[in-house]
């Protein structure tokens, strides 16, 4: 099987510093079923296109066939599909690129984070749903899908089309997030990866969707489908994409995991395919998704606190700007930001169009960091930092709270942060695992209080507690909210 990227950057041979692989040699790495070669097929400055070729033995992938690794759990196909065995790609992508498909980028670190042009090819992908499925899923992307069947014979045209496509998909992408769609949908194209999939399947796939599967119109499909529609590892994952930063607003009206019935599959009477029963989710009310229910409470504890004026610290892109500026009574709402990426989506919603009776704003996006005082977070009722705390590190969390509780001072700050002691009522996540990959630590409900009651008393605020989600009698409720006072 072969995949190839080939960019026109200048000088396009940068692409050998982003993909980590010098563009005059070939090289080899051993995989648990064969070789994967990369080598660049053309590398001058205008064109350079480097190509993963991946070299399966069959007699490798038979041994490795009932280790528990889903990636090599090929089963039956395996005589017939080791040329086209997509996850076997994917996951050589996975070891090859590891530090490409991060973002990380020690010499162009500059590179890594822009979007360049790029042009990627796969001469035989296996595509269940034809052309118009790899359209469907990488089109809303950006790609321009250029997909094309391929005849069973070509000297037998009567026989009709094989079930794999010729893929051409053109854009401008960040090369990380180009491999990691790929990573993820190759395998959910061919649809024949799984049947049996390991609880931290829902973690790679968080991982490599981060930043674009949240906001793509088939997220639940595709989500099903890498996951072979295990339910409850379905739902873990479709929940914490809702709760993820780039989920698009309509995604908190609705319970992703009830959006359609899971499709009518011959595949999944494969063993260990067919879909679990899933007895919690009989209720007749589909149950509200903790995104939501902690936008809800946010709202709530402003309007019983009589804060008109709210600046969102962290403000993702925009879930809970938006929802401020709906409701007439807040008469002044400021999202920050640092990350000019989440205030592009936030800007792209429109949230900043709303002017108030003077035709001043009544909603502003501004870009800022919050270790460093700014007058800008001055003269509101109230400062909410939304699942923002996590992904401080630790070592700037006091400047931090230095700059809202010191220096912005607002009457009301609320903050909200995931009580880890609920982790354990997901499945699928590794015990001692986080929720995102951005989280740099996540608290117990004692940890928080700890913390929580210090800065009040270091900064004169009294601090109360809401529980947000299903309070578990055992564990707490997902979410841990602290109303600040002064
Ligand atoms: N409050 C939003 C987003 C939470 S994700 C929501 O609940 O949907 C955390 C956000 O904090 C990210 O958008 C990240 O860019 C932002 N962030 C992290 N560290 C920051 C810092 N030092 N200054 C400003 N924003 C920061």
């Amino acid at each position: 099987m072969l995949l190839t990227i080939t960019t026109t950057l200048a000088p396009a041979t940068d692409l050998g510093f982003l993909l980590h692989k010098h563009p005059d040699r070939v090289q080899a790495f051993g995989q648990a079923f064969g070789t994967a070669h990369v080598f660049y097929p053309e590398a001058d400055a205008a064109r350079c296109t480097a190509a993963l070729l991946l070299d399966v033995d069959p007699v490798k992938l038979v041994r490795t066939r009932g280790k528990s690794t889903p990636d090599f759990s090929l089963g039956q196909y395996v005589n017939d599909r080791p040329y086209a065995a997509s996850s076997l790609l994917a996951s050589a992508m996975a070891g090859v690129f590891r530090t490409a498909m991060r973002g990380r980028c020690e010499l162009r670190p500059e590179l890594a984070r822009t979007a360049i042009p790029l042009e990627v090819t796969l001469p035989a992908l296996p595509c269940r749903g034809g052309p118009e499925r790899a359209e469907g899923f990488f089109a809303p992307l950006g790609w321009q899908v250029g997909a094309v069947p391929v005849p069973l014979d070509p000297g037998f045209p009567g026989w009709g089309d094989s079930r794999y496509v010729s893929l051409t998909l053109t854009g401008e992408l960040r090369l990380a997030d180009a491999l990691n769609q790929l990573y993820v949908l190759l395998p959910v194209l061919d649809d024949a990866k799984h049947y049996w999939v390991a609880p931290d399947e829902v973690d790679k796939l968080i991982r490599a969707g981060e930043g674009w599967l949240a906001a793509h119109p088939d997220r639940a499909g595709i989500t099903r489908r890498y996951l072979a529609n295990r339910r409850g590892l379905v739902r873990t994952a479709l929940g914490r994409l809702a709760d993820s930063e780039d989920a698009p607003e309509d995604e908190l009206d609705r319970d992703p995991i009830e959006e359609e019935p899971p499709a009518a599959d011959p595949t999944a009477a494969e063993p260990g395919a067919a879909p679990e029963p899933d007895p919690e989710h009989t209720a007749a009310v589909p149950p509200v998704p903790l995104a939501e229910r902690r936008v809800q409470a946010v709202l709530e504890t402003l309007h019983a606190q009589r804060t008109p004026r709210v600046i969102d610290l962290g403000c993702g892109s925009g879930k809970l700007v938006g929802r401020l500026g709906q409701d007439r009574y807040f008469e002044k709402i400021t999202g920050v930001d640092v990350s000019e990426r989440a205030l592009f989506i936030a800007r792209r919603r429109g949230l900043q169009d709303d002017h108030g009776p003077d035709r001043v704003p009544r909603v502003e996006l501004l870009q800022g960091a919050l270790t460093y005082a700014d007058e800008r977070f001055r003269g509101y009722d109230a400062a909410v930092l939304m699942e923002v705390i996590e992904h401080i590190d630790p070592p700037r969390l006091p400047a931090v709270e230095r700059v809202v509780f010191g220096d912005a001072r607002p009457r009301v700050v609320v903050v909200t942060t995931p009580n880890s002691e609920y982790n354990v009522r997901y499945e699928g996540l590794a015990p001692g695992a986080m929720r995102h990959p951005d989280h740099r630590f996540e608290w117990t409900r004692a940890e928080f209080r700890r913390w929580a009651e210090r800065v009040a008393a270091d900064h004169g605020y009294q601090v109360r507690y809401v529980p947000v989600g299903d309070d578990d009698p055992d564990v707490g409720a997902p979410t841990q909210l602290g109303v600040f006072t002064r």
